[in-house]
């Protein structure tokens, strides 16, 4: 009622200055806790940053029993349960990283009703033991964070979190709260349905994060890329620079700290104790530069971190946003910027196609880099792009990211496509033969390398065909084809092979339009361009 749904708010209130003192509820803050407080389900589609966490921890705070939080950041739970007892808040966590004994502690104070919150690791909930424990106290909510786990169309999918639909039928009286950054349209409608949420309300944040400034260049030589970055726009700056590889973030911090950049490696092959260490730095020094796999950055609430640099291509736009989404948090500008070249689409396909899991799998992996690649090679706003993406449609133009600061140029590469296409034909047809994008462009360019040598490619009819064009430029064609699927990649090799809308270029019913390669990437704001 009226009456109970004022108190609620009046005590939520008292919660966040008591408890957490913080003045005022953001965004929809205060009306999800009313409504969960109230006993409804909700669903809760909030950025990065946005506060999502007190969504659910004041509700478990005002409402009587003990909230239940099923997180997958196993890794977090200790600071999250430490960062909650230093507020006064009755915090504990079961997962299995635990020793027996706190695992029988943690136990025993839930059973005492001595815990408003209890963190558990979602495998927890699929053993019958869980299970009962939970029934021998009151429970007051459940919290499911990372909801975009549950759904198989994500990006993050985990199996343990299909057995959270059981949540509903064994405790049918008590709320749920299901939480993410990441959703599109498809994922939400998944959550929804794998959690039952059916009569949740759905709570929508805004995804737009204006503060950002997303740039995505061509990866030329990306170390130089970076460091110019850094000194010209970043000096003296915290930051994120992303890797995919181990050994490609020790390189790339190994290669700032030359620079004379302040830099250190994050990433899950080093000891925990470097870790801690170079995370708490992050933390508390003003301008440290991490080089880090995507192991680093759950759940690190830095607000001033400035920019974020990835040196590889992400595996999806999901990952991109919430990675790209930890700068700027503070709502002050900051920079996201990509690199990314031909031989990050490359490496990516050859990953899909070696991965593990059915064909099913490997089908979703391939759609999200579609997504990711589609991303990078319009020639519309970024922004926009991404808003679409997250199922915000009809934005406009942002005028802060770069194809709106500086539109690229397109040109019209129907005919290079038609060279490149048909010398795949004739070396597949005539030849039996299938190459990856280096010996391509050698035979198009009309270089006599050893290899072209080797297999008679210079005798071809199209050899030499394509000198008018650069390296550069024919890397550049190559990458755009395969990302708008007028050529593909197959094997451990790279090699290059038709699609069936391959054809249609072949055949000159379709047009092929090019963002145009700046030879150097140059910073597109109104800073030092060099
Ligand atoms: P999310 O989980 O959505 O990424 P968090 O819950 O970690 O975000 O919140 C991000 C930051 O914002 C945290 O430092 C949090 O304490 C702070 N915050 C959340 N709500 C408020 C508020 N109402 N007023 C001030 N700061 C807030
Ligand atoms: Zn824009």
């Amino acid at each position: 009622s009226g009456t109970e749904g004022g108190t609620g708010s009046g005590e939520a209130a008292r919660v966040l200055h008591r408890v957490f003192g913080y003045d005022t509820f953001r965004g929809e803050q205060q009306e999800i806790i009313e409504h969960v407080v109230g006993g409804g389900d909700a669903l809760v589609l909030m950025p990065t940053g946005g506060g999502k966490s007190l969504c659910y921890q004041i509700p478990a705070l005002v409402r009587p029993g003990v909230g239940v939080v099923v997180s997958p950041l196993i890794a977090l739970m200790q600071d999250q349960v430490d960062a909650l007892r230093a507020l006064g808040v009755r915090a504990g966590f079961l997962n299995s990283t635990q020793f027996a004994d706190e695992r029988r502690e943690t136990e025993r104070a839930f059973l005492a009703g001595e815990l408003d919150l209890l963190y558990l690791a979602p495998e927890r909930l699929r053993t019958e033991a869980t299970m009962r424990l939970l029934d021998q106290a009151k429970v007051s909510l459940f919290a499911i964070d990372e909801a975009h786990c549950v759904a198989q169309w994500g990006h993050d999918f985990r199996p343990d979190y299909l057995a959270l639909s059981a949540l509903h039928e064994r405790w049918p009286d008590v709320p749920r709260i299901a939480l993410t950054a990441t959703a599109t349209e498809a994922t939400h409608a998944e959550i929804a349905k794998r959690l039952r949420l059916e009569d949740a309300r759905h709570f929508v944040a805004s995804f737009d994060r204006p503060n950002i400034q997303y740039r995505i260049d061509a990866k030329q030589d990306p170390k130089k890329q970076l460091l110019r970055l850094l000194r010209e726009e970043h000096a003296g700056d915290a930051g994120i620079v992303y890797c995919l590889s181990r050994a490609s973030v020790e390189r790339t911090a190994e290669f700032l700290v030359r620079e004379g950049i302040d830099a250190v490696p994050y990433h899950a092959g080093l000891d925990s104790g470097t870790r801690a260490r170079n995370q708490s730095r992050f933390l508390r020094e003003d301008g440290l530069v991490v080089v880090a796999t995507i192991a680093f950055g759950m759940g690190i609430d830095k607000p001033d971190v400035r920019f974020v640099a990835h040196l590889d291509l992400p595996k999806s736009v999901e990952g991109y946003y919430q990675e790209t989404g930890r700068a700027g948090r503070d709502g002050l500008p900051a920079t996201a910027w990509l690199a990314y070249g031909l031989q990050d689409v490359v490496q990516q396909r050859k990953m899909i196609d070696t991965s593990e899991g059915d064909e099913a799998h490997r089908r979703r992996l391939a759609t999200h880099l579609e997504a990711m690649l589609s991303l990078c090679e319009t020639v519309a706003c970024r922004r926009v792009r991404l808003l679409d993406y997250f199922g915000q449609h009809g934005a406009e133009p942002c005028g802060n990211c770069d194809t709106c600061l500086s539109p690229p140029e397109t040109w019209d590469a129907t005919v290079p496509a038609q060279k490149l296409l048909s010398t795949v034909v004739r070396l597949q047809r005539e030849r039996r033969q299938k190459f990856g994008a280096g010996q391509l462009i050698d035979i198009l360019m009309g270089r006599k390398t050893a290899k072209v040598i080797r297999f008679d490619h210079d005798r071809l009819s199209v050899f030499g065909i394509g000198a008018d064009l650069s390296e550069v430029q024919w890397r550049g064609v190559v990458r755009q084809l395969l990302s708008q699927g007028l050529l593909a990649v197959e094997g451990e090799f790279g090699s290059l092979v038709l699609t069936d809308a391959s054809a249609e270029v072949l055949g000159q019913r379709r047009e092929v339009l090019l963002r145009r390669e700046a030879e150097r990437a140059k910073a597109p704001s109104g800073k030092a361009a060099a």
